[in-house]
């Protein structure tokens, strides 16, 4: 029996195993552990691979949106409008500077952000818009940095599932005024750990970015100007990032080749494909079914692992609930009929077309069942 985990993030980490000693070692043999000369190196690589000015490492995907937002000066009073078919790190990242999150819908097809429901929920508190670039599909950006150009609000991406996915052949992270990462280890690209980083072209703001995930010092002097925080990514997770990002394009290479696999082999079961936009990277190739937990059962039992992304989405959930819970039908849709496919790049010994025939297969078994 064919045995296909959903994720399986240790088979990179042996894949790269030699190149991530290496830097690790560095760091253990260095004097720096933290604020150090490997972090330095990661972020001019990454915000060069990005084509943006500034990379700030921090601790986690939520403190890049949170650091990131409480640096655009959003606080108590204030409204974000995002979607509520994400992590719950894009919201509680809100809660966090004490701003409100105003969930709207989806768009059915492409799963993210509905930049005319964005527009209908504007409200004078309205001040910052932050759309999920969700399973590595690029949000309506054009339309999105449109609205907020209107609107005068900011525009932060959660480009936590969206390494290197382009949009009119530019990078995500790059259209608003930042966009925030997660290094989590299922990501795209992922540590041995937590991680995460905000990334932006606009020096002032990158400057108050980096006071923030040290407490606050302005860096000459070690004096707190402002609030501020312990955020930082640590030398070792900065080091092992820096070894998988040359790696980062062609393992976002091989996930496209499985998500053409998955195209071919499941297009006439009467199961709903993603749509395949140039330039997705496919953090998740998720399907919409009937009967989702009984199909996710049958594959479970034929060795094939699945998960859901998200349910329940986060406008239902005791954190982010307000008095009037909004009617989100599409996101509730979703989140009833959404599957995660087993997506890891090295899987199957990349014997992608077995994986795919795999799930075909259990699909099929459990249609006739
Ligand atoms: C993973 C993720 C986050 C949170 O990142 P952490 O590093 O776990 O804090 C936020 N938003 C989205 C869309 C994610 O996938």
């Amino acid at each position: 029996m064919i045995r296909l985990p959903q994720a399986a993030p240790q088979l990179r980490i042996k894949r790269f195993r030699a190149e991530i000693d290496t830097a690790i070692r560095q760091v253990i043999d260095g004097s720096h552990y933290i604020l150090g000369p490997a972090l330095e190196r990661f972020e001019a690589q990454f915000a060069a691979y990005l084509g943006v000015r500034h990379c700030i490492g921090v601790a986690s995907g939520t403190d890049a949106l949170a650091l990131a937002l409480r640096a655009l000066g959003i606080g108590a009073g204030d409204e974000v409008i995002t979607t509520a078919l994400t992590a719950a790190g894009t919201a509680q990242a809100i809660l966090h500077c004490g701003a409100r999150p105003c969930f709207v819908d989806v768009d059915a097809v492409t799963r993210c952000i509905d930049p005319a429901a964005v527009e209908a929920a504007i409200t004078p508190r309205t001040r910052a818009i932050v759309p999920v670039h969700l399973f590595g599909h690029a949000a309506d950006m054009a339309r999105l940095a449109a609205i907020a150009r209107t609107h005068h609000l900011a525009l932060v991406e959660d480009c936590a599932q969206a390494h290197g996915a382009y949009s009119d052949g530019r990078k995500v992270g790059g259209f608003g005024h930042a966009g925030a990462f997660s290094f989590y280890p299922t990501k795209n690209l992922g540590g041995i750990g937590d991680g995460g980083a905000i990334v932006s072209n606009d020096v002032a703001f990158a400057d108050r970015v980096r006071a923030l995930r040290c407490y606050g010092w302005n860096d000459d002097h070690r004096v707190s100007a402002a609030v501020g925080f312990n955020s930082r990514l640590d030398e070792m997770q900065a080091a092992i990032l820096g070894a998988l990002l040359p790696h980062l394009d062609a393992g976002n290479a091989e996930r496209r080749m499985l998500a053409s696999h998955y195209r071919e082999a499941l297009a006439d079961l009467g199961v709903g494909l993603p749509p395949d936009p140039d330039g997705c990277v496919y953090q998740q190739f998720a399907i919409t079914c009937d009967g989702r937990d009984g199909l996710r059962s049958h594959l479970a039992r034929a060795g094939i692992g699945t998960a859901v992304h998200y349910t329940p989405p986060l406008h239902v959930q005791p954190a982010f609930a307000t008095i009037s819970i909004p009617a989100l039908p599409r996101t509730e849709e979703l989140a009833r009929r959404l599957i995660s496919l087993p997506i890891q790049p090295e899987m199957a010994g990349g014997e992608f077309a077995r994986a795919a025939a795999a799930v075909k297969e259990g699909i099929l078994q459990w249609k006739m069942s």
